[in-house]
């Protein structure tokens, strides 16, 4: 394996550890950071998701409670739980999981969430504050896989970059990321030309597309970056947008699935708890 290991277990360890110490000093200042998780039906992908992200906050200290309704729950039942949960001074952040059964409008519940307590940074407040490159809260995903973009110690600097994907949640703010590192950013999609001719010049690569193995070797420079943020279940195995296989042999960094972008997605949302309740001090 030529490829250097981003490994997200490793690297979450390290940052929850230095969220607990933040979370700790928080209590000793009278604040417990809480989280909310609303869960809409009983989708078994986002059970898991959700109950990963309770133990996550319980082991660095923070509160968290999962609000579970039930599959025919009316936006307007919905939205009451989000304003209610606004109005909770126990609460720093809230989370809608995704995706919401399809009768419920996913703009709008998103968008009566406050923007201070939407630590998923999905609303469009927060999301425009990015593209104008001003402070808001960073979507988890782009967010953790910055993180370990940065922790390559590469100078990001005039460097290429290809994101594969132009999803609101992962594509477009990945690219508003690299862009504000200074590196020069294309972004693909499923309309894109001949896409391996510009993944093959990418000095940075974000694979976000939702096909397993999509991404192979012949389609990666030499040396490059790969971040894999695909989460794609197969004969009951979890893998990646990338061929991991085989671009390992060609990349000079790349990230495993699982283990890789999905632990620090859920580490960047303690964060982002942790930092919205700091904010409550300021
Ligand atoms: P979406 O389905 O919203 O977006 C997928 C993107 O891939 C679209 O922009 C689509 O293009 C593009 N695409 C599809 N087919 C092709 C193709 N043949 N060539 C080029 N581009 C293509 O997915 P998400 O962004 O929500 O998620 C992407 C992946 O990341 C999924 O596997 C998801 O499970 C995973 N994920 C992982 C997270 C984590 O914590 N690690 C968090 C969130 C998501 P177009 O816009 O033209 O349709």
């Amino acid at each position: 394996m030529a490829a250097q290991l981003l490994d997200g277990k490793a690297m979450s360890e390290e940052l929850r550890a230095d969220i607990a110490r933040k979370v700790a000093a928080l209590k000793e200042r009278g604040v417990t950071p809480g989280l909310a998780v609303i869960l809409v039906g009983d989708d078994p992908a986002s059970q898991i998701y959700v109950r990963n992200k309770g133990i996550g906050c319980e082991k660095t200290g923070m509160h968290s409670v999962t609000i579970r309704m039930p599959e025919d729950t009316t936006q307007q039942a919905l939205e009451g739980q989000i304003r209610a949960l606004n109005a909770d001074p126990a609460i720093h952040g809230i989370l809608v999981q995704l995706p919401l059964p399809p009768h419920l409008d996913e703009a709008a519940a998103l968008a009566a969430i406050v923007p201070e307590k939407d630590v998923d940074g999905f609303h469009v407040h927060n999301a425009g504050r990015l593209l104008c490159g001003l402070p808001g809260v960073v979507a988890c995903t782009p967010k953790g896989a910055m993180e370990m973009i940065r922790r390559t110690g590469v100078d990001l600097t005039g460097k290429e970059a290809v994101v594969v994907g132009r999803s609101n949640i992962v594509g477009k703010p990945m690219a508003m990321l690299l862009l504000q590192a200074n590196c020069t950013v294309t972004m693909c999609h499923s309309r894109t030309a001949d896409l391996a001719s510009h993944t093959r010049r990418a000095d940075i690569l974000v694979a976000a597309v939702g096909r397993p193995g999509f991404i192979t070797a012949d389609m990666v420079k030499p040396g490059a970056i790969v971040i894999d943020v695909g989460i794609n279940r197969v004969d009951g195995r979890v893998v990646g947008d990338v061929d991991f296989e085989h671009v390992k042999d060609v990349a000079g960094w790349i990230t495993p699935v699982p283990g890789g972008v999905g632990r620090m997605t859920i580490t960047m949302l303690l964060e982002n708890t942790m930092e919205a309740a700091e904010r409550t001090l300021a």
